[in-house]
């Protein structure tokens, strides 16, 4: 019965795809399945262990989340994370109630989501931007009557060492604010799902009703994109300072139709990651250096760095994916993503990619260098903000897969 309407259901899917006609759902699995057989693992950076997690999840601490602890450190395990940003919308409470710290083998965060205004009304068309602090350690209060003093909110996100990101950036009324944090989510899960308003219903019609190949051509098709507006405002921040391209899950595990929680977890942290790449101090050191080692203030620090990069693993694990700068050919890694360094002749920018894809590497904001297969290499002439962005071919199309965050390359 369920297939019999799975199929039903996949004769409206090209509708979701967009212009031309979608592959079937079948395609899409086994293109999949043939790029994971591709995967190799690179060599880890030196000095550097990588962790990978989520950004942005909700529990029911949130007016809009059904989750609870147990349910949400379940799927954090299930995942294989090594961090869990919790950022649920902010009460008191959070400080009293909220999990934190190492649970088994994941590391929960403390942050939080507090509102900045929106510049579009509407239940489900809204676009309201918000500010995620992570790794906040104290209460924070808003006025007396309830409202935020925005310039003291930052402030105080400061003070306490926790890390400002915008988040939903298209909501953002007052450009200023953006000044203020230090980074800026360059995709997200939910404002990606607005954007795709009208295939929401068939989205959950399938998902709920089909199989599981079905639901990853779903998904793959509703949610893997280029948050373009998001990407286009990062880099001309980075034209002026630094700033940190994260990516949120804004997972709520809310949503349940014909009785089945359709935007579970377990699903949400396993469409995309957010990878970072945390000093290990000596070489000798490097095996020390286990994932229970890894705290929130390194958690903190190594954001903060920018070392960082966002990937689609439903798509294939990024692990391993490296963009690092060298003086020369062949001479060790002299700068990681976050990194800045001074040009200097002969500097070479290398990145390589577990999965054979596109690799583009984008200059302030401008693709100036694509290669297809596992490695770009590019030997860099002049300052700049550079980038790097991976593509995986899905059947009929490139679609993003690595978001890494960039090497600033003065003069
Ligand atoms: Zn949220």
């Amino acid at each position: 019965m369920q297939a019999a309407l799975a199929s039903g259901l996949g004769a409206l899917a090209p509708a979701v795809g967009g212009c031309s006609r979608a592959p079937s759902a079948g395609a899409i699995h086994e293109a999949l399945a043939a790029l994971r057989a591709q995967r190799v693992q690179l060599p880890s950076v030196e000095r550097y262990v990588e962790f990978r997690g989520v950004v942005h999840a909700h529990t029911n601490l949130s007016h809009d989340s059904t989750g609870t602890p147990a349910e949400i450190l379940e799927a954090a395990r299930l995942a294989i994370l090594d961090f869990l940003v919790v950022t649920d919308h902010y009460t008191p409470r959070i400080f009293t109630e909220s999990i934190e710290g190492r649970r088994d083998s994941v590391l929960v965060v403390h942050g939080v989501e507090i509102p900045l205004g929106c510049t579009r009304g509407g239940a489900l068309t809204r676009r309201c931007a918000s500010v995620l602090a992570v790794g906040l350690k104290e209460p924070l209060s808003p006025g007396e009557n309830g409202q935020w003093n925005w310039d003291e909110l930052f402030k105080n996100i400061q003070k306490q060492g926790a890390l400002s990101i915008i988040a939903h950036p298209r909501g953002m009324m007052l450009p200023r604010y953006f000044r203020q944090a230090d980074g800026i989510e360059i995709y997200d899960i939910a404002d990606t799902l607005r954007d795709h308003l009208m295939d929401i219903p068939r989205y959950l019609a399938g998902f709920a009703l089909g199989g599981a190949e079905h639901r990853e051509a779903l998904v793959l098709q509703m949610l893997v994109e280029r948050s373009n507006w998001n990407l286009v405002e990062w880099d001309r921040f980075t034209q002026e300072r630094r700033c940190i391209g994260l990516a949120g899950n804004d997972a709520h595990q809310n949503l349940r139709v014909f009785g089945q929680q359709v935007d579970p977890y377990s699903l949400a942290f396993t469409i995309l990651n957010t990878h970072v790449l945390a000093p290990s101090g000596t070489a000798e050191s490097l095996k020390a250096f286990a994932p229970e080692l890894m705290t929130t203030d390194k958690l903190v620090a190594a954001l903060r760095a920018g070392r960082c990069f966002v990937s689609f693993n439903l798509m294939a694990d990024a692990t391993s994916f490296r963009f690092a700068a060298h003086r020369e050919a062949g001479e060790p890694v002299a700068a990681v993503m976050g990194d800045e360094l001074p040009l200097e002749d002969g500097l070479i920018l290398v990145a390589q990619s577990p999965v054979p894809g596109l690799l583009e590497l984008l200059r302030d904001g401008v693709p100036i260098r694509r290669q297809e297969g596992r490695e770009l290499r590019h030997q860099t002439d002049r300052p700049g903000v550079y980038r790097v962005e991976v593509s995986l071919k899905v059947v009929d199309r490139w679609r993003p897969w690595i978001l890494a965050n960039p090497i600033y390359v003065r003069a």
